[in-house]
């Protein structure tokens, strides 16, 4: 495998994978939204490991994005082997199940669940019309199945990248791709900074993962490097938590 796909590669969890990959010595395809200077950043840091970069600024939720965004990819480096749907956001304002809005469920929807499901169905197409193994990494979150009532929109579009991983691991085993739900849980992002203090108090103080420490992009980063690496090569559909242990149960 020589190239990835990273979509919201200009920061955080998906800074920590370009970066990784390039140092496993994989080309990458540097996606964002809006924040050029911190794209270019990463594809500097990329070129520094010796491996290539390429920057694509395209919106994940907007089809035509999409479909430029898989051209642009494939034509700066032949081929894609990995496809890595990281791009995310939270809800702008963290609201009650009771009260939260329409219009924030449909940005998250969009964003979260509607653009990696059908960037994943682009990128699958090219895959088996190349003919080479591919794997597929979808980044979701504990939240996946830790029911936040301030966000509940947020959680059920990370319950549905659980079934996207099913539904295309099911369907794409025959074409020699694998996919993977990979599944963080506190991460140290722009994302969040916002609740810094909460999330202090509950690693350190509470315990509320049995390894007490926040998580790194560069944590997320290896796991996707044993993926890409072909570590798990008879694994498919498979969740791997990177969660510091967050999903376990004790007494
Ligand atoms: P972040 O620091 O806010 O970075 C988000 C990245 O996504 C940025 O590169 C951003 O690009 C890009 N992006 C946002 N909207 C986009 C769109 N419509 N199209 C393309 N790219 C877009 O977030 P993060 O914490 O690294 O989170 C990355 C992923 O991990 C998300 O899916 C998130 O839900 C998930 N996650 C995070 C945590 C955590 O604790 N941080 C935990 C579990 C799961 P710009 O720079 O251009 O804005």
């Amino acid at each position: 495998m020589t190239a990835a796909l990273v979509t919201g590669a200009s920061r955080g969890i998906g800074r920590g994978i370009a970066l990784a990959l390039a140092r496993a010595g994989l080309d990458v395809v540097v996606n964002y939204a809006s924040n050029t200077a911190a794209a270019e950043e990463v594809a500097a840091a990329v070129e520094e490991t010796g491996a290539k970069a390429a920057i694509v600024r395209a919106d994940v939720a907007l089809s035509a994005d999409r479909a430029r965004l898989v051209a642009e990819a494939y034509e700066a480096f032949g081929d894609i082997g990995l496809l890595v749907n990281n791009a995310g956001v939270a809800p702008a304002v963290r609201a009650d199940l009771l009260e939260a809005g329409e219009e924030s469920f449909d940005r998250l929807v969009g964003i979260n669940l509607k653009g990696p499901y059908f960037l994943t169905q682009l990128v699958a197409n090219r895959m088996i019309a190349a003919g080479t193994a591919g794997r597929i990494v979808t980044i979701s979150s504990m939240s996946a199945y830790t029911a936040s009532v301030n966000r509940g929109d947020y959680c059920v579009t990370k319950a549905g990248l659980s079934m996207l991983t099913k539904l295309y691991a099911a369907r794409l085993a025959e074409h020699g791709i694998n996919v993977y739900e990979v599944r963080p849980g506190i991460i140290a992002t722009d994302m969040t900074d916002g609740v810094k203090e909460k999330y202090d108090r509950l690693i350190h103080a509470d315990g509320i993962t049995p390894i007490r420490r926040w998580g790194t992009p560069d944590d997320v980063g290896r796991a996707v490097v044993a993926i890409a690496t072909d570590l798990l090569p008879f694994s498919t559909g498979q969740v791997i938590d990177v969660d510091g242990g967050f999903h376990l149960r004790t007494l």
